[in-house]
Protein backbone atom coordinates (compact mmCIF):
# COMPACT_ATOMS: atom_id res chain seq x y z
CA UNK A 1 0.00 0.00 0.00
CA UNK A 2 1.01 3.64 -0.71
CA UNK A 3 1.85 5.19 2.09
CA UNK A 4 -0.09 8.73 2.11
CA UNK A 5 1.84 11.48 3.97
CA UNK A 6 -0.51 13.87 4.98
CA UNK A 7 1.99 15.49 7.39
CA UNK A 8 3.87 18.02 5.40
CA UNK A 9 2.65 20.82 8.19
CA UNK A 10 5.44 19.14 10.05
CA UNK A 11 8.06 18.01 7.43
CA UNK A 12 7.82 17.79 3.46
CA UNK A 13 9.11 14.92 1.72
CA UNK A 14 12.80 15.72 -0.25
CA UNK A 15 11.69 16.37 -3.87
CA UNK A 16 14.08 15.37 -7.01
CA UNK A 17 15.49 18.86 -7.52
CA UNK A 18 17.20 18.89 -3.52
CA UNK A 19 18.60 15.37 -3.67
CA UNK A 20 20.23 16.21 -7.16
CA UNK A 21 21.47 19.33 -5.23
CA UNK A 22 22.89 17.27 -3.00
CA UNK A 23 23.90 14.25 -5.09
CA UNK A 24 26.18 16.83 -7.40
CA UNK A 25 27.72 18.68 -4.37
CA UNK A 26 28.80 15.49 -2.70
CA UNK A 27 32.14 14.87 -4.82
CA UNK A 28 33.03 18.34 -4.59
CA UNK A 29 32.33 19.07 -0.66
CA UNK A 30 35.50 21.02 1.22
CA UNK A 31 35.35 23.94 3.09
CA UNK A 32 32.94 26.62 2.39
CA UNK A 33 35.17 30.54 2.43
CA UNK A 34 38.26 28.98 3.20
CA UNK A 35 40.17 27.51 1.04
CA UNK A 36 42.12 27.45 -2.86
CA UNK A 37 41.38 24.21 -3.56
CA UNK A 38 38.87 23.10 -5.98
CA UNK A 39 36.94 21.67 -3.59
CA UNK A 40 37.04 24.40 -1.46
CA UNK A 41 36.17 27.16 -4.32
CA UNK A 42 33.21 24.84 -5.77
CA UNK A 43 31.60 24.69 -2.32
CA UNK A 44 31.86 28.47 -1.84
CA UNK A 45 30.42 29.13 -5.08
CA UNK A 46 27.62 26.84 -4.48
CA UNK A 47 27.00 27.94 -0.92
CA UNK A 48 26.68 32.02 -2.21
CA UNK A 49 24.67 30.61 -5.05
CA UNK A 50 22.51 28.95 -2.95
CA UNK A 51 22.21 32.54 -0.93
CA UNK A 52 21.26 34.17 -4.55
CA UNK A 53 18.69 31.66 -5.22
CA UNK A 54 16.79 32.19 -1.39
CA UNK A 55 17.02 36.44 -1.86
CA UNK A 56 15.62 35.86 -5.37
CA UNK A 57 12.66 33.51 -4.08
CA UNK A 58 12.03 36.15 -1.26
CA UNK A 59 12.53 39.28 -3.21
CA UNK A 60 15.41 40.26 -1.34
CA UNK A 61 15.61 44.18 -1.15
CA UNK A 62 19.29 45.26 -1.90
CA UNK A 63 19.55 46.57 1.51
CA UNK A 64 18.83 43.06 2.52
CA UNK A 65 20.41 40.11 4.14
CA UNK A 66 19.72 36.31 3.46
CA UNK A 67 21.16 34.75 6.75
CA UNK A 68 21.47 30.81 6.38
CA UNK A 69 20.31 28.88 10.17
CA UNK A 70 19.17 26.02 10.50
CA UNK A 71 15.45 26.20 10.51
CA UNK A 72 12.46 29.03 11.42
CA UNK A 73 13.46 28.31 15.10
CA UNK A 74 16.96 29.20 14.84
CA UNK A 75 16.01 32.22 12.72
CA UNK A 76 13.39 33.73 14.90
CA UNK A 77 16.17 33.08 17.70
CA UNK A 78 18.46 35.05 15.84
CA UNK A 79 16.84 38.06 15.21
CA UNK A 80 15.44 38.76 18.70
CA UNK A 81 18.44 38.29 20.05
CA UNK A 82 19.60 41.54 17.25
CA UNK A 83 16.82 43.68 18.14
CA UNK A 84 17.89 47.53 19.71
CA UNK A 85 18.03 47.51 22.97
CA UNK A 86 14.29 48.05 24.23
CA UNK A 87 12.59 46.31 21.68
CA UNK A 88 9.07 45.85 22.30
CA UNK A 89 7.75 42.90 20.38
CA UNK A 90 4.44 42.19 19.73
CA UNK A 91 3.07 39.31 19.17
CA UNK A 92 -0.53 37.10 19.01
CA UNK A 93 -0.75 34.43 21.75
CA UNK A 94 -1.86 32.07 18.50
CA UNK A 95 1.45 31.92 17.26
CA UNK A 96 3.66 28.78 17.19
CA UNK A 97 6.21 28.38 20.08
CA UNK A 98 9.13 29.53 17.79
CA UNK A 99 7.61 32.90 17.19
CA UNK A 100 6.20 33.33 20.69
CA UNK A 101 9.02 32.57 22.94
CA UNK A 102 11.99 34.33 21.66
CA UNK A 103 11.40 37.69 21.82
CA UNK A 104 12.77 39.31 24.75
CA UNK A 105 10.36 42.11 25.92
CA UNK A 106 7.26 41.17 23.88
CA UNK A 107 3.45 42.33 24.18
CA UNK A 108 1.15 39.33 23.56
CA UNK A 109 -1.98 39.95 22.39
CA UNK A 110 -5.14 37.12 22.57
CA UNK A 111 -6.56 35.46 19.58
CA UNK A 112 -8.11 38.18 17.43
CA UNK A 113 -11.14 36.76 15.95
CA UNK A 114 -11.54 37.87 12.34
CA UNK A 115 -8.52 38.88 10.52
CA UNK A 116 -9.37 42.67 10.56
CA UNK A 117 -9.38 42.64 14.02
CA UNK A 118 -5.93 41.63 14.26
CA UNK A 119 -5.08 44.29 12.42
CA UNK A 120 -6.81 46.67 14.85
CA UNK A 121 -5.60 44.90 17.63
CA UNK A 122 -2.24 45.64 16.61
CA UNK A 123 -2.67 48.92 15.41
CA UNK A 124 -4.32 49.51 19.44
CA UNK A 125 -1.11 47.75 20.67
CA UNK A 126 1.53 50.32 18.87
CA UNK A 127 -0.13 53.32 19.60
CA UNK A 128 0.81 52.23 23.47
CA UNK A 129 4.23 51.70 22.64
CA UNK A 130 7.55 53.81 23.36
CA UNK A 131 10.64 52.78 21.62
CA UNK A 132 11.73 50.65 19.03
CA UNK A 133 8.88 48.09 17.73
CA UNK A 134 8.49 44.70 16.08
CA UNK A 135 5.20 43.15 15.28
CA UNK A 136 6.19 39.21 15.07
CA UNK A 137 3.46 37.65 13.08
CA UNK A 138 2.88 34.26 11.00
CA UNK A 139 2.15 34.17 7.49
CA UNK A 140 -0.02 30.86 8.15
CA UNK A 141 -1.07 29.10 10.63
CA UNK A 142 0.54 25.72 11.34
CA UNK A 143 -2.55 24.77 13.43
CA UNK A 144 -5.35 26.15 11.59
CA UNK A 145 -3.76 27.03 8.02
CA UNK A 146 -5.66 30.34 7.96
CA UNK A 147 -3.46 32.95 6.22
CA UNK A 148 -2.70 36.18 8.60
CA UNK A 149 -3.44 39.56 6.87
CA UNK A 150 0.28 40.24 7.13
CA UNK A 151 0.44 42.70 4.14
CA UNK A 152 -2.21 45.19 6.41
CA UNK A 153 -0.45 44.16 9.45
CA UNK A 154 2.99 45.94 8.32
CA UNK A 155 1.22 48.75 6.73
CA UNK A 156 -0.34 49.58 9.90
CA UNK A 157 3.51 49.05 11.82
CA UNK A 158 5.49 50.88 9.31
CA UNK A 159 2.66 53.43 9.56
CA UNK A 160 3.88 53.78 13.08
CA UNK A 161 7.65 53.63 12.68
CA UNK A 162 7.36 49.82 13.71
CA UNK A 163 9.18 46.67 11.74
CA UNK A 164 7.59 43.46 11.11
CA UNK A 165 9.06 39.84 11.43
CA UNK A 166 6.79 37.13 9.35
CA UNK A 167 6.91 33.52 10.50
CA UNK A 168 6.65 31.95 7.09
CA UNK A 169 7.39 28.28 7.57
CA UNK A 170 3.87 27.47 6.61
CA UNK A 171 3.17 29.77 3.90
CA UNK A 172 6.67 29.09 2.41
CA UNK A 173 5.53 25.57 0.65
CA UNK A 174 2.42 26.73 -0.54
CA UNK A 175 2.35 30.44 -1.89
CA UNK A 176 5.42 33.36 -2.76
CA UNK A 177 6.92 34.64 -0.20
CA UNK A 178 8.45 37.82 -1.67
CA UNK A 179 9.35 40.89 1.41
CA UNK A 180 8.06 43.44 -1.13
CA UNK A 181 4.23 42.13 -1.73
CA UNK A 182 3.94 41.39 1.92
CA UNK A 183 5.30 44.40 2.82
CA UNK A 184 7.74 43.02 5.55
CA UNK A 185 10.98 43.64 6.94
CA UNK A 186 11.87 40.24 7.60
CA UNK A 187 10.40 36.41 6.62
CA UNK A 188 11.96 32.79 8.62
CA UNK A 189 11.85 29.55 6.73
CA UNK A 190 13.18 26.47 7.08
CA UNK A 191 14.48 23.37 4.55
CA UNK A 192 12.37 20.56 5.88
CA UNK A 193 8.98 21.65 5.43
CA UNK A 194 10.25 23.39 1.66
CA UNK A 195 11.10 19.61 0.59
CA UNK A 196 14.45 20.41 1.44
CA UNK A 197 15.44 18.34 4.51
CA UNK A 198 18.92 18.64 4.85
CA UNK A 199 19.15 20.61 8.15
CA UNK A 200 19.15 24.37 6.53
CA UNK A 201 16.68 27.34 7.30
CA UNK A 202 16.40 31.14 6.58
CA UNK A 203 16.50 34.77 7.61
CA UNK A 204 15.88 37.12 4.92
CA UNK A 205 15.62 40.90 5.98
CA UNK A 206 16.69 44.40 6.86
CA UNK A 207 20.63 44.31 7.30
CA UNK A 208 20.95 47.37 9.32
CA UNK A 209 19.88 45.80 12.94
CA UNK A 210 21.88 42.52 11.78
CA UNK A 211 24.81 44.09 11.51
CA UNK A 212 24.78 46.20 14.23
CA UNK A 213 24.19 42.89 16.38
CA UNK A 214 26.43 41.13 18.19
CA UNK A 215 27.57 37.51 16.15
CA UNK A 216 24.82 35.23 16.89
CA UNK A 217 27.61 32.84 17.33
CA UNK A 218 30.99 33.33 17.94
CA UNK A 219 34.06 32.02 16.51
CA UNK A 220 35.44 31.88 12.98
CA UNK A 221 33.25 32.90 9.41
CA UNK A 222 32.26 35.48 11.94
CA UNK A 223 35.38 37.62 13.16
CA UNK A 224 37.13 39.48 10.64
CA UNK A 225 40.38 40.81 12.97
CA UNK A 226 40.94 38.66 16.30
CA UNK A 227 43.88 41.01 18.51
CA UNK A 228 45.55 39.45 21.75
CA UNK A 229 43.29 40.72 24.12
CA UNK A 230 40.09 39.16 25.08
CA UNK A 231 37.33 40.83 23.43
CA UNK A 232 39.67 42.30 21.05
CA UNK A 233 37.63 41.60 18.06
CA UNK A 234 36.74 43.36 14.80
CA UNK A 235 33.49 41.22 13.97
CA UNK A 236 32.44 40.60 10.09
CA UNK A 237 29.56 42.39 8.54
CA UNK A 238 26.38 40.45 6.51
CA UNK A 239 25.37 36.94 6.95
CA UNK A 240 28.91 35.76 7.86
CA UNK A 241 28.64 37.84 10.85
CA UNK A 242 25.71 35.37 12.00
CA UNK A 243 27.27 32.50 10.29
CA UNK A 244 30.11 31.45 12.97
CA UNK A 245 31.16 28.15 12.28
CA UNK A 246 31.76 26.13 8.98
CA UNK A 247 28.14 26.24 7.13
CA UNK A 248 25.58 23.52 6.34
CA UNK A 249 26.29 23.17 2.95
CA UNK A 250 24.12 20.88 1.40
CA UNK A 251 21.16 22.03 3.55
CA UNK A 252 21.92 25.30 1.74
CA UNK A 253 22.39 23.99 -1.62
CA UNK A 254 19.29 21.96 -1.42
CA UNK A 255 17.06 24.90 -0.37
CA UNK A 256 18.52 27.07 -2.63
CA UNK A 257 17.66 24.10 -5.31
CA UNK A 258 13.84 24.00 -4.21
CA UNK A 259 13.74 27.85 -4.33
CA UNK A 260 14.67 28.15 -7.70
CA UNK A 261 12.89 25.63 -8.32
CA UNK A 262 9.63 26.87 -7.12
CA UNK A 263 10.58 30.53 -8.02
CA UNK A 264 10.11 28.80 -12.07
CA UNK A 265 7.19 26.85 -10.88
CA UNK A 266 3.56 27.53 -11.77
CA UNK A 267 2.32 28.39 -8.26
CA UNK A 268 -0.81 29.60 -9.25
CA UNK A 269 -1.82 26.58 -10.59
CA UNK A 270 -0.08 24.57 -7.76
CA UNK A 271 -2.19 26.73 -5.34
CA UNK A 272 -5.68 25.82 -7.19
CA UNK A 273 -4.84 22.22 -7.01
CA UNK A 274 -4.27 22.53 -3.23
CA UNK A 275 -7.55 24.29 -2.57
CA UNK A 276 -9.28 21.36 -4.94
CA UNK A 277 -7.37 19.08 -2.56
CA UNK A 278 -8.97 20.91 0.07
CA UNK A 279 -12.63 21.19 -0.98
CA UNK A 280 -12.20 17.56 -1.16
CA UNK A 281 -11.05 17.05 2.15
CA UNK A 282 -13.56 19.55 3.56
CA UNK A 283 -16.37 17.66 1.76
CA UNK A 284 -15.39 14.29 2.97
CA UNK A 285 -14.86 15.48 6.49
CA UNK A 286 -18.75 16.65 6.92
CA UNK A 287 -19.11 12.64 6.44
CA UNK A 288 -17.33 12.10 9.57
CA UNK A 289 -19.47 12.02 12.49
CA UNK A 290 -18.66 14.67 15.51
CA UNK A 291 -15.35 15.63 14.07
CA UNK A 292 -15.33 19.32 13.66
CA UNK A 293 -13.00 21.77 11.90
CA UNK A 294 -11.18 24.28 14.29
CA UNK A 295 -10.59 27.65 13.44
CA UNK A 296 -9.09 30.86 15.05
CA UNK A 297 -11.27 33.25 12.98
CA UNK A 298 -14.68 34.03 12.99
CA UNK A 299 -16.24 33.18 9.48
CA UNK A 300 -14.00 31.90 6.59
CA UNK A 301 -10.50 33.25 5.94
CA UNK A 302 -8.15 32.35 2.97
CA UNK A 303 -5.94 29.21 3.99
CA UNK A 304 -3.36 26.40 3.03
CA UNK A 305 -3.88 23.06 2.88
CA UNK A 306 -4.02 22.30 6.73
CA UNK A 307 -6.90 21.53 8.83
CA UNK A 308 -7.48 20.59 12.44
CA UNK A 309 -9.96 18.19 13.53
CA UNK A 310 -11.57 18.10 17.23
CA UNK A 311 -12.74 14.35 17.08
CA UNK A 312 -15.06 14.70 20.33
CA UNK A 313 -15.33 11.16 22.37
CA UNK A 314 -12.00 9.97 20.55
CA UNK A 315 -8.20 9.99 21.49
CA UNK A 316 -6.76 12.27 18.63
CA UNK A 317 -3.19 10.24 19.82
CA UNK A 318 -5.12 7.11 19.17
CA UNK A 319 -6.26 7.72 16.07
CA UNK A 320 -3.18 9.22 14.44
CA UNK A 321 -1.78 5.87 15.56
CA UNK A 322 -4.32 3.72 13.95
CA UNK A 323 -4.41 6.09 10.91
CA UNK A 324 -0.90 5.09 10.22
CA UNK A 325 -0.56 1.43 11.77
CA UNK A 326 -3.77 -0.11 9.57
CA UNK A 327 -4.25 2.23 6.89
CA UNK A 328 -1.33 3.25 5.57
CA UNK A 329 -1.56 7.39 6.54
CA UNK A 330 0.68 9.67 7.83
CA UNK A 331 -1.02 12.69 10.43
CA UNK A 332 -0.34 14.25 13.40
CA UNK A 333 -2.36 14.53 16.50
CA UNK A 334 -1.71 16.89 19.71
CA UNK A 335 -0.82 20.85 20.25
CA UNK A 336 1.73 21.24 17.00
CA UNK A 337 4.13 23.40 19.46
CA UNK A 338 0.94 26.02 19.76
CA UNK A 339 -0.31 25.49 23.14
CA UNK A 340 -1.58 28.37 23.73
CA UNK A 341 -3.62 28.56 20.45
CA UNK A 342 -4.60 24.93 20.31
CA UNK A 343 -6.26 25.18 24.08
CA UNK A 344 -8.03 28.12 22.79
CA UNK A 345 -9.51 25.95 19.87
CA UNK A 346 -9.95 22.74 21.92
CA UNK A 347 -12.29 25.09 24.85
CA UNK A 348 -15.96 24.50 24.35
CA UNK A 349 -15.40 21.58 22.29
CA UNK A 350 -16.22 17.53 23.92
CA UNK A 351 -12.64 16.65 23.41
CA UNK A 352 -10.82 13.64 24.76
CA UNK A 353 -7.30 14.13 25.54
CA UNK A 354 -4.70 12.34 24.23
CA UNK A 355 -3.29 8.96 25.97
CA UNK A 356 -0.42 11.31 28.04
CA UNK A 357 -4.02 13.55 29.20
CA UNK A 358 -3.13 16.46 27.18
CA UNK A 359 -5.65 18.22 25.33
CA UNK A 360 -4.92 17.18 21.85
CA UNK A 361 -5.82 17.85 17.60
CA UNK A 362 -5.65 16.16 14.65
CA UNK A 363 -3.82 17.77 12.24
CA UNK A 364 -4.09 17.06 7.83
CA UNK A 365 -1.89 18.64 6.00
CA UNK A 366 -1.05 18.54 2.08
CA UNK A 367 2.19 19.52 -0.13
CA UNK A 368 2.62 19.04 -3.95
CA UNK A 369 2.68 14.87 -3.70
CA UNK A 370 -0.88 14.84 -2.17
CA UNK A 371 -3.49 13.13 -4.14
CA UNK A 372 -7.08 12.70 -4.39
CA UNK A 373 -7.06 9.13 -3.52
CA UNK A 374 -4.62 9.82 -0.33
CA UNK A 375 -7.87 12.30 1.02
CA UNK A 376 -10.14 9.69 -0.05
CA UNK A 377 -8.72 7.05 1.88
CA UNK A 378 -8.17 9.59 5.39
CA UNK A 379 -12.36 10.40 4.61
CA UNK A 380 -13.04 7.07 4.63
CA UNK A 381 -10.19 5.32 7.20
CA UNK A 382 -11.56 8.54 9.60
CA UNK A 383 -15.04 7.10 9.10
CA UNK A 384 -14.12 3.55 10.03
CA UNK A 385 -12.30 4.51 12.95
CA UNK A 386 -14.84 6.87 14.51
CA UNK A 387 -17.92 4.83 14.01
CA UNK A 388 -16.36 1.83 15.53
CA UNK A 389 -14.53 4.05 18.32
CA UNK A 390 -11.10 3.22 18.86
N1 LIG B 1 6.57 28.32 12.80
C1 LIG B 1 5.60 27.56 12.31
C2 LIG B 1 4.33 28.22 11.85
C3 LIG B 1 5.77 26.19 12.22
O1 LIG B 1 4.80 25.42 11.74
C4 LIG B 1 6.98 25.63 12.67
C5 LIG B 1 7.21 24.12 12.63
N2 LIG B 1 6.15 23.37 13.09
C6 LIG B 1 7.96 26.46 13.17
C7 LIG B 1 7.73 27.81 13.21
C8 LIG B 1 9.27 25.95 13.64
O2 LIG B 1 9.95 25.38 12.58
P1 LIG B 1 11.29 24.58 12.85
O3 LIG B 1 10.92 23.44 13.73
O4 LIG B 1 11.69 24.14 11.49
O5 LIG B 1 12.23 25.50 13.48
Amino acid sequence: MRFAHLDYAASAPCVRAAADAVQDLIPWCGSVHRGTGIRSRTSTRAYERARERVATFVGARPADAVVFTRNTTDALNLLARALPDGTTTIVFDTEHHANLLPWPRQLRLPCPETPDEAVAAVERALATVRGPALVAVTAASNVTGEIWPVRRIADVAHAHGARVAVDAAQLAPHSPVLLTDLGVDYLAFSGHKLYAPFGAGVLAGRSDWLDAAPPYLSGGGASAAVGDQPGDVTWTTGPARHEGGTPNLLGAAALGAVCAALHRADRAALQAREQELLARLRDGLTTIPGAVEVTAFRGAAPRVGIVSLALPGHDPARIATHLADRYGIGVRAGQFCAHPLTRRLIAGQATTPCGDGTPGLLRVSFGLGTRDDDVDRLVSALGALISTRS
